[in-house]
C-alpha cells in the first residue's frame, strides 16, 4: 500500500497520554491525526477529511457529543465514521453516543486488540463504501445522476453535437441563501429542501434528450443538447418559476418569502476553438453575474 492509499483517523482526546497509547496501536497502518479539543478537532477534519474519527467525551469546552453533533450537522463530514472511546460506561451515555450516530462505542480501559481489531472493521467498511461511490452515478440524497454521470454525459452530448453540428447548452444552478436557510430551519430541513427542488428540476425537464445533475452541495446542472441560447434561457425561466412555485418558506431570504434559485446559462457550437471546460466556466461565470445581479434570476449572453 502506498502513503497515499493509508486511511487517516482523527482521535480526539484532552489527554495525550490516550492520545500516545491509540497512535502507537494505530500508526503502523494508518495515518493519524490528533486533537485535544473540540474546536481543533472540527478544524482537522474539515481540512484532512479523517476516514474515522475516534472521540472522547469528557473533555473542556465542547464534549464529544457536542463534537458529534456539529460532525452530522455538516454535509462535508457528516458520513465520517464516529467510534467513541471514553471512560464513561453507563449505558444511558453509550445510547447517547449511537443515537448520536456513532458506529461504535468502546469503553475505558479499553483491550488494545479490541480495539485495533473493532477500528479495523469500520475502516474496511468505510473503505467499501468509498469504493461504491467512486463506482456509482447516482446522487445519495437526491436520486439524481451526480457530478460523475455529468461528467459522463457531457463528454457524450459534447462529441455528438460537435460531429454533427449541432448546439449545445448548459445550465448552471444554485439555490439561493442556502446557508441561512440550514441556519434558519435546520440540515435535515436543508436536505429535505434539497430533495424537493431536484426532484421539481427533473420533472420540468421533460425533454427526452435533456440531463439534469446534482452537481455540488446545492448547485444543479443541465445539460441541453440541440438548444441554443434562446432555447436554453427559456428553459432556466421555467426552471426558476417552478422553484418559485414550490413555495418552499424561506423567511431569511432577502429576497423572498420562499426558495429561490438563480441560474446560469452558456450556449456553443463545439468546435476545435473551444473545449468543454469552458462552455462549464462560461455556465459558471453566468451563474455569478445573475447572483451579483439580484438572484432568483436566469443569466445568458446574449446571441
Ligand atoms: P448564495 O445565494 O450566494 O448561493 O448563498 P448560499 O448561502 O446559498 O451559498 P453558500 O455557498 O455560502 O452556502 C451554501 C450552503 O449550502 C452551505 C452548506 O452547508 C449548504 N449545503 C451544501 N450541501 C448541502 C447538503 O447536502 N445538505 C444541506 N442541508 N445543506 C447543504
Ligand atoms: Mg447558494
Ligand atoms: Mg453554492
Amino acid at each position: 500500500m502506498t502513503f497515499t492509499d493509508q486511511q487517516k483517523i482523527l482521535i480526539v482526546d484532552d489527554a495525550i497520554i490516550n492520545i500516545q497509547v491509540l497512535n502507537e496501536l494505530l500508526k503502523g497502518e494508518y495515518r493519524v491525526f490528533f486533537a485535544t479539543r473540540g474546536s481543533e478537532a472540527l478544524d482537522i477534519a474539515t481540512t484532512a477529511l479523517p476516514d474515522l474519527i475516534m472521540l472522547d467525551i469528557m473533555m473542556p469546552d465542547m464534549d464529544g457529543y457536542d463534537i458529534c453533533r456539529k460532525l452530522k450537522a455538516d454535509p462535508l463530514l457528516k458520513e465520517i465514521p464516529v467510534i467513541f472511546i471514553t471512560a464513561m460506561s453507563q449505558e444511558q451515555d453509550e445510547v447517547l453516543g449511537l443515537e448520536l450516530g456513532a458506529v461504535d462505542y468502546i469503553t475505558k480501559p479499553f483491550n488494545l486488540s479490541l480495539v485495533r481489531l473493532r477500528v479495523r472493521n469500520q475502516l474496511e467498511l468505510k473503505r467499501q463504501r468509498d469504493i461504491l461511490e467512486r463506482l456509482s452515478l447516482m446522487d445519495g440524497l437526491t436520486g439524481l445522476p451526480n457530478r460523475r454521470a455529468f461528467d459522463e454525459c457531457f463528454d457524450r452530448e459534447w462529441r455528438r453535437a460537435w460531429r454533427k453540428g449541432w448546439d449545445l447548452s448548459l445550465i448552471m444552478l444554485d439555490i439561493d441563501y442556502f446557508k441561512a436557510y440550514n441556519d434558519t430551519y435546520g440540515h435535515i430541513a436543508g436536505d429535505d429542501c434539497l430533495k424537493r427542488i431536484g426532484s421539481a428540476l427533473a420533472a420540468t425537464l421533460g425533454r427526452g434528450g435533456d440531463f439534469i445533475a446534482r452537481y455540488g452541495g446545492e448547485e444543479f446542472i443541465c445539460v441541453l443538447p440541440n438548444t441554443d441560447t434562446a432555447g436554453a434561457t427559456a428553459m432556466g425561466e421555467k426552471l426558476r418559476t417552478m422553484v418559485e412555485e414550490l413555495q418552499i418558506p424561506h423567511q431569511t431570504s432577502p429576497i423572498s418569502p420562499s426558495v429561490t434559485i438563480s441560474l446560469g446559462v452558456a450556449h456553443v457550437t463545439p468546435d476545435k476553438g473551444v473545449t468543454p471546460e469552458s462552455l462549464i466556466e462560461q455556465a459558471d461565470a453566468m451563474l455569478y453575474s445573475a447572483k451579483r445581479d439580484g438572484r432568483n434570476r436566469v443569466a445568458s449572453l446574449p446571441g
